[in-house]
C-alpha cells in the first residue's frame, strides 16, 4: 500500500500522524491468507467454494479473498465440533485452563503480527488494536485461572437433613454457535469462545468476513495452546444467509452486533428452544458532574467517543456536561479532539484511524449533516477526510442537537458526540437514562461517592466512574452486557462462563425413602413430616 499520509499543512485540525514503515501489503501476503483460509470450514462437499471479499479500509483496495461455507460446511463444522468436544469436555477443568493460558502467552508473544492483522482489516489505530490485544490476554488469564473455582460442584441442602445428600453440577452446553461483528474481531472473538471452551465446549464461530483473518490467526494460537483442532470452526459467508444456519445447530448462541439482527437471532434460538446472550448496541451517556476534574474529563471523553473511531459498542455518543461548567468543559475537550492525529498505516503514533466500510461512512455523514441542517452546530470535525483514506471522518463534535435528528438517538457507531447542557443532576439522570438503550455509561466527579450514587441510578448494565469504559470492560471479573435493546446475558465474570453450562441437580438419597417409612401410614407420616417442617424452620435450616 502507498502510504498516503499528509501533512495537513496550515490547517492544523487533525493533523496526519507519521507514517509506518510497513505496508499492509507486507504484511496480509498471499501465502499469509491462504494458509489462514485453510482454517476456514468450507469446500466439504467438494464444490469449489465461492470467494469472501475484504477490504483494507485506509485505502479500499482488496486485502484478501476467504472461502465462503455453504449450509453443507455449517453442518459438517458443527458435527466435527460435536465429535471433538467429546474428549475435550473430559479433560480436567485445570488441563483446559492450562490451554488458556498458554493462548494468553501466545497472544502477548505473537501480538505485533495481531496488531497489523487488527489495523489492516478495521483501520483502527494501533493503539485501539492493542486494546484488543489486551483484553484478550486479560480475559484468558481470567477463565484460565478461576473457571475450576466457577464450574466446581456445589453442595445443597436437601430435602431430608443429612439424610439427603445434593450436589449441583456444571455440564457443557455442547457446542457453542458464536457470531460476532467486525470492529472489535479479535476482543469480541475470545471475549466469548474462552469460557466456551474453558467449560469444556466446542466453538463454530461466524465471523464477520471483513475481519476474519485476525480471528483465524487466534484460532491457530489457540491450537498451539492445545486446543483440539477440530473443537473450534470457523464458517464465513454473508450474515443472513450462513448466521441462520450457524443458530440452527448451536446448542447455544453467542451474538454480538446491531440490535436489529440481534432480535432475529434470538427468535432463532428461541424458536428451538436454544439459549442465547445478545451483546448489541448502544447510544451511551457521559456525565460530566459540576465537580468534575475537567483536564481528566476532557481527556477521558476524546478516549470515550473516538476509541476505533467511535465503532465500539460502549463509545460515548451523548455527553452531558453540567451547565456551570459545560463552557469550560467544552474548550479542553474540543481542544484535545481537534489535535487528535489521523493515520492511515501500520504502526504507532496515530489517534485515531479509520472507518471499516462505505456504510459507517454513509451512516456518519447523514448523522451529523442533518443535525446540521436541523440547526447543530459543529464545535469540531464535521467532515470526511479523503486526504488521508477514503473511509475517514474527522473527530466531531455537536452542540445544539434537536430532537428530531437521528444522531439524538439512534447508534451512529461513528467519532460523532453531541454535547447537551442541564442544570440538575435529576435531569441529567433521566436524560441519559430516556433511551431505549442500556450499555455503558460514564460519570466524572471528583467525590468517589459521589460518582458512585449517580452511577447506580444510570440503567446501564456498566458505568465507569472517572474512566470511560476500559474500567469496566477490562474488569473481566465482572459482568459486561446491556439492559433493554442493548441486549439480553452478560459475558465475563461468572455470568461469562456459566451461560455455557447445563446445570443438573444430583441428590443422593441414603438410609430412608423421601416417603412413608417404617411402617407409618399415609396419615401418620403426614404428621411426623409436618412437626419435622415445623422443626426444620425453627432451626433456620435452608
Ligand atoms: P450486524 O448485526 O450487522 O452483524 C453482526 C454479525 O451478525 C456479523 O457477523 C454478520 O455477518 C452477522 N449477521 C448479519 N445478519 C445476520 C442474520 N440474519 N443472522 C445471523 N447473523 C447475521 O452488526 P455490525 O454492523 O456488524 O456490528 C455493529 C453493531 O454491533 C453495533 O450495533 C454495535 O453496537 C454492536 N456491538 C455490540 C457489542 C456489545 O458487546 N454489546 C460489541 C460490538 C458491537
Amino acid at each position: 500500500m502507498a502510504d498516503t499520509r499528509t501533512s495537513t499543512g496550515a490547517d492544523t485540525r487533525n493533523p496526519v500522524a507519521e507514517a509506518g514503515s510497513r505496508t499492509v501489503a507486507d504484511v496480509v501476503t498471499p501465502a499469509l491468507v491462504a494458509r489462514l483460509a485453510a482454517g476456514v470450514t468450507a469446500g466439504t462437499t467438494g464444490a469449489p467454494p465461492t470467494l469472501g471479499t475484504s477490504r483494507n479500509p485506509f485505502t479500499g483496495e482488496v486485502l484478501a479473498e476467504l472461502p465462503e461455507s455453504t449450509p453443507e460446511d455449517v453442518a459438517a463444522a458443527f458435527d466435527r465440533a460435536r465429535a471433538a468436544q467429546r474428549g475435550w469436555a473430559q479433560r480436567s477443568v485445570r488441563e483446559r485452563e492450562a490451554v488458556l493460558l498458554r493462548f494468553h502467552d501466545l497472544v502477548l508473544a505473537e501480538q505485533a503480527e495481531l496488531l497489523d492483522l487488527l489495523q489492516a482489516e478495521t483501520g483502527k489505530a494501533r493503539v485501539h488494536a492493542f486494546e484488543e490485544v489486551s483484553v484478550a490476554a486479560v480475559v484468558s488469564r481470567h477463565y484460565g485461572r478461576r473457571s475450576a473455582a466457577y464450574l466446581r460442584p456445589r453442595r445443597r441442602s436437601g430435602v431430608y437433613p443429612v439424610l439427603t445428600q445434593v450436589t449441583e453440577v456444571r455440564q457443557p452446553k455442547g457446542v457453542v454457535g458464536q457470531i460476532t461483528p467486525w470492529n472489535y474481531p479479535l476482543a469480541l472473538l475470545v471475549d466469548d469462545a474462552i469460557p466456551a471452551f474453558a467449560a469444556g465446549n466446542a466453538v463454530v464461530t461466524k465471523p464477520d468476513t471483513q475481519t476474519a483473518l485476525a480471528p483465524l490467526r487466534a484460532r491457530e494460537l489457540m491450537i498451539e495452546a492445545g486446543l483440539p483442532a477440530e473443537a473450534w470452526q470457523i464458517v464465513i459467508g454473508d450474515g443472513p444467509v450462513v448466521g441462520p444456519e450457524v443458530v440452527a445447530h448451536a446448542d447455544y448462541v453467542s451474538f454480538t452486533g446491531s440490535t436489529r439482527t440481534g432480535r432475529d437471532v434470538a427468535q432463532r434460538a428461541a424458536a428451538r428452544l436454544v439459549a442465547s446472550s445478545m451483546e448489541l448496541g448502544g447510544k451511551n451517556a457521559m456525565i460530566v458532574l459540576a465537580d468534575a476534574d475537567l483536564d481528566r474529563a476532557a481527556e477521558g471523553a476524546v478516549r470515550a467517543c473516538f476509541a476505533s473511531a467511535g465503532q465500539l459498542c460502549v463509545s460515548i455518543e451523548r455527553l452531558f456536561v453540567a451547565r456551570e461548567v459545560a463552557d469550560a468543559f467544552l474548550e479542553k475537550f474540543t481542544a484535545r479532539t481537534r489535535a487528535l492525529r489521523l493515520g492511515n498505516s501500520l504502526g504507532w503514533g496515530a489517534d485515531m484511524g479509520s472507518l471499516v466500510s462505505e456504510r459507517q461512512l454513509e451512516n456518519v455523514v447523514r448523522h451529523v449533516d442533518e443535525a446540521v441542517q436541523n440547526g447543530a452546530r459543529v464545535l469540531a470535525g464535521g467532515r470526511p477526510r479523503p486526504d488521508v483514506g477514503p473511509l475517514f471522518y474527522e473527530p466531531t463534535v455537536l452542540d445544539g442537537v434537536d430532537a428530531a435528528s437521528a444522531v439524538c438517538a439512534e447508534e451512529t457507531f461513528g467519532p460523532v458526540v453531541s454535547v447537551y447542557r442541564f442544570d440538575t443532576e435529576d435531569e441529567a439522570v433521566a436524560r441519559a437514562n430516556d433511551t431505549r438503550y442500556g450499555l455503558n455509561a460514564s460519570v466524572w466527579s471528583s467525590s468517589q461517592a459521589h460518582g458512585r450514587r449517580i452511577a447506580a441510578r444510570l440503567q446501564a448494565g456498566t458505568v465507569n466512574v472517572n474512566e470511560a469504559y476500559a474500567a469496566t470492560y477490562g474488569s473481566a471479573a465482572a459482568p459486561m452486557g446491556g439492559m433493554g435493546d442493548s441486549g439480553v446475558g452478560r459475558r465475563h465474570g461468572s455470568e461469562g462462563i456459566l451461560r455455557y453450562t447445563e446445570v443438573q441437580t444430583i441428590a443422593v438419597q441414603r438410609l430412608v425413602p423421601v416417603a412413608p417409612a417404617f411402617g407409618l401410614d399415609d396419615e401418620r407420616f403426614a404428621k411426623v413430616l409436618t412437626r419435622a417442617l415445623g422443626a426444620m424452620k425453627a432451626l433456620r435450616l435452608r
